[in-house]
């Protein structure tokens, strides 16, 4: 029960609810940012997904192209090594040494050029087209080196079309080793852009297809001068190389966008695709709605806050007036001192504290001697000064911390001394009537001595009447000429108590 109790407690309180009302949007705040980084990992994670499955799809069909093109070539090289073959009629050769493969939409030119790279045979052109080609970087390659299988070489310009191209050739070999030529099939590079143009990399996405030596042989958005460029030595083309593949972000020194570049070796081709796509572009999606989102949250959590804070400044101003109240409900509004009220509490409290401690209570009653005759002779108001002028000198005249002086009627004080007996109490009552010897008000001629007090003091550890007592001697100090101090003693209790049973019987 104690528990519960003191939960809800805790929630009806004010501060609770202004801690509540911050912290709930707080957290709302947290939660909302927690979300919006997740979204933005989404949007991240799906630039990721996209290009991966880009650079997939395109790495898959480069590679199967080039290795139906390869099979072509090997096929020319091999059929040129069948016996009698340089017998035949150049229709026949021609026939025999290249397939349908020769046919292909994106192919270029498919050529025999002989060891001194003139055309020996040439597949779309019957007697063949003349040419040599013995200065090509290619042809000098397999001439210098045996065995190196399929070269791929930097986009050119054929010479016999004109159109853009990648090299493609593998070396013939004569019967005794010794360099026979080379067999020449060439890719024109619109079968690259056809492939890239089909592709939405968004207004600052870019795809590039590099030889293994930087040469770049196509990129999109394509521009002219960038075919056959250079990346060698580039920082971002050594990371290319270091891996077989990956992802980076970089800012481009080309036009200084931010990219996420994603890229992979194509098989065991000397080619290297990348697909780049703007970081801002990937993040503009996630960062319109981060906006709209954010912007939302921040300010139904901004008024939320506010409202508590309001909300808890006007609790917190009625509980101080509340306060304010329950005091002023408590003084005495001329002389500032504790009411009637204030007095039955405190006599009330003092007196369970006696019966707790064993320390008797003392209670002076000081009423103003004859006081109706200052009313009567300087004024009402002039009677008010001398009740706060008679209220500070009777403050004066109690120091512990417990004691206490009130006004609980109209000249009529209070002094309740706890923990204080009768011999305390008179030291008191003395002081008293020596600071009323010095109770002046010069502007009414009210001089030195002519304000006197009566003082009527009862102590007593567990005394219901303590009250009536005190007031009993104070109506015989008045009896005995007033400007004095009547002490009710215990006798003097008892002889009251049979008095009072005698007028009763
Ligand atoms: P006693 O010596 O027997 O106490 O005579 P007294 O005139 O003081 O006694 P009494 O109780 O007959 O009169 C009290 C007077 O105190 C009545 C009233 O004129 C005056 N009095 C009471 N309250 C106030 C007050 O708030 N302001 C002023 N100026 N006078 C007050
Ligand atoms: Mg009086
Ligand atoms: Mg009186």
């Amino acid at each position: 029960m104690v528990l519960p109790a003191r939960i809800a407690r805790w929630l009806r309180s004010t501060r609770t609810g202004i801690v509540l009302g911050i912290l709930a949007p707080t957290g709302m705040l947290i939660l909302s940012g927690m979300m919006l980084l997740d979204m933005r990992r989404d949007a991240w994670d799906k630039a990721a997904r996209t290009s991966n499955n880009l650079l997939q799809v395109i790495a898959r069909d480069i590679a199967r192209n080039v290795e139906i093109f390869d099979l072509s070539l090997q096929a020319v090289v091999e059929n040129i090594r069948t016996p009698g073959i340089e017998g035949i009629s150049p229709a026949m050769r021609q026939l025999v040494l290249f397939d349908r493969a020769a046919t292909a939409q994106d192919l270029g030119v498919m050529l025999v050029l002989d060891e001194n790279g003139a055309i020996a045979v040439d597949a779309s052109a019957m007697p063949p087209r003349k040419g040599n080609y013995a200065d090509r970087e290619y042809f000098q390659v397999h001439k210098k080196r045996p065995g190196l299988g399929l070269y791929i070489g930097r986009p050119l310009v054929s010479r016999l079309t004109g159109e853009r191209m990648i090299p493609f050739s593998r070396r013939i070999d004569k019967p005794d080793g010794s360099f026979g030529g080379v067999v020449l099939g060439t890719m024109k590079l619109a079968y690259f852009s056809h492939l890239f143009d089909q592709l939405g990399l968004g207004k600052d996405g870019a795809i590039n297809l590099y030889l293994r030596d930087g040469t770049r042989i196509m990129r999109q958005p394509f521009v002219d001068a960038d075919i056959g460029a250079s990346l060698a030595g580039a920082p971002i083309f050594a990371q290319f190389l270091s891996r077989p593949s990956g992802t980076l972000v970089k800012t481009s020194v080309r036009d200084g966008i931010e990219r996420y570049y994603a890229f992979t070796r194509i098989g065991d081709l000397p080619l290297i695709l990348n697909v780049a796509l703007s970081t801002r572009e990937i993040e503009a999606e996630w960062r319109a709605k981060a906006l709209v989102i954010g912007i939302t949250v921040l300010v139904l959590c901004g008024l939320a806050i506010a409202l508590s804070l309001l909300f808890g400044r006007e609790l917190g101003r009625r509980a101080a007036m509340q306060l304010e109240l329950a005091r002023l409900s408590r003084t005495d509004p001329l002389t500032g001192l504790a009411n009637r009220r204030s007095f039955e509490d405190a006599l009330d409290a003092a007196g369970k504290d006696a019966r707790r401690t064993g320390l008797p209570v003392s209670l002076l009653i000081v009423d103003a001697d004859h006081f109706k005759r200052y009313n009567d002779r300087y004024g009402h108001a002039v009677g008010d000064e001398v009740l706060k002028e008679l209220a500070q000198r009777l403050s004066a005249c109690v120091h512990r911390p417990n004691d206490m002086a009130f006004r609980i009627g109209g000249e009529e004080f209070m002094l309740l001394l706890p923990a204080t007996d009768a011999i305390g109490a008179l030291r008191v009552a003395d002081a008293v009537h020596e600071q009323m010897q010095g109770l002046t008000l010069p502007s009414a001629g009210i001089g030195r001595g002519a304000v006197t007090v009566s003082i009527g003091v009862a102590s007593g550890i567990d005394d219901p009447d303590l009250f009536r007592r005190a007031d009993a001697a104070l109506y015989e100090a008045k009896a005995t000429g007033r400007n004095r101090t009547c002490s009710a003693s215990a006798a003097q209790h008892r002889v009251e108590v049979r008095a009072l049973r005698l007028v009763r019987t």
